[in-house]
């Protein structure tokens, strides 16, 4: 049983599906989580990839969608929150040959507005040893720059630059349209507010899985 959560870049999805996880139980299956190891181990996917995703373009839809089938394949029967996928109609088709082992119950989509985002991207700075998430100004690390759970240095990610972030906010804008009504024409597609506080916007989507797995 497969939630969907989508959203545009800077939307929070991952912090929203990890919450799933820790409430619910809900395996996150990200894929740009997934494509940024390959990035790190340098296997040939990463290779492929790291160009692609440092200037915010998608990476081969089949490459994706390979990597998405092994993860949930690992997942059979348990309960995942997929994040960043699917991100264009392409994939939401490749997603739905395998609705018989795989069905989608819901897509949340989270909404932002555009200028909030270019905020929370372009500020946005992370842990590359723990992994925790700072913002210069809405987040601030206690010392500039420093992680506080762990100490080491802060890092941008490679394409929250100025033009990667133009790129990848078009791309969504283009893409994620069909992406919306393909889920509201099979009468599984819920849209929650992605500004404000948190646990707010948690407490919605909790809502709807709630409602979602009946
Ligand atoms: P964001 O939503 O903030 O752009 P993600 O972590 O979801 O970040 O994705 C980062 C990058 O990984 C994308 O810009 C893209 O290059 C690649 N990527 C992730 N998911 C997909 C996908 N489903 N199809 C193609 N490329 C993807
Ligand atoms: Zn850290």
């Amino acid at each position: 049983m497969i939630a969907v959560i989508m959203g545009p870049p800077g939307s929070g999805k991952g912090t929203q599906a990890d919450l799933l996880f820790k409430k619910y139980g809900y395996l996150k299956v990200s894929t740009g989580d997934a494509i940024r190891k390959q990035i790190k181990l340098k296997s040939s996917v990463g290779n492929l990839a790291q160009d692609i995703v440092a200037k915010g373009g998608l990476v081969p839809d089949d490459i994706i969608f390979q990597m998405v089938r092994i993860d949930l394949e690992a997942s059979k029967g348990k309960m995942v929150i997929l994040d960043g996928f699917p991100r264009n109609i392409a994939q939401a088709e490749m997603l739905e040959s395998l609705n018989r082992e795989h069905p989608v119950t819901g897509c949340i989509h989270l909404m932002v507005d555009h200028n909030v985002l270019i905020e929370r991207l372009s500020g946005r700075r992370l842990c590359p040893i723990c992994n925790a998430t700072f913002h210069i100004h809405l987040a601030a690390p206690k010392l500039a720059g420093i992680c506080d759970k762990c100490g080491s240095g802060l890092i941008q990610r490679d394409d929250d630059t100025e033009a990667s972030i133009r790129v990848r906010l078009e791309i969504y804008n283009e893409s994620s349209a069909p992406i919306i009504e393909f889920y509201k024409s099979r009468g599984i597609y819920f849209a929650v507010s992605g500004e404000g506080d948190q646990s707010d916007i948690f407490d919605e989507i909790s809502a709807i899985v709630e409602e979602m797995t009946g």
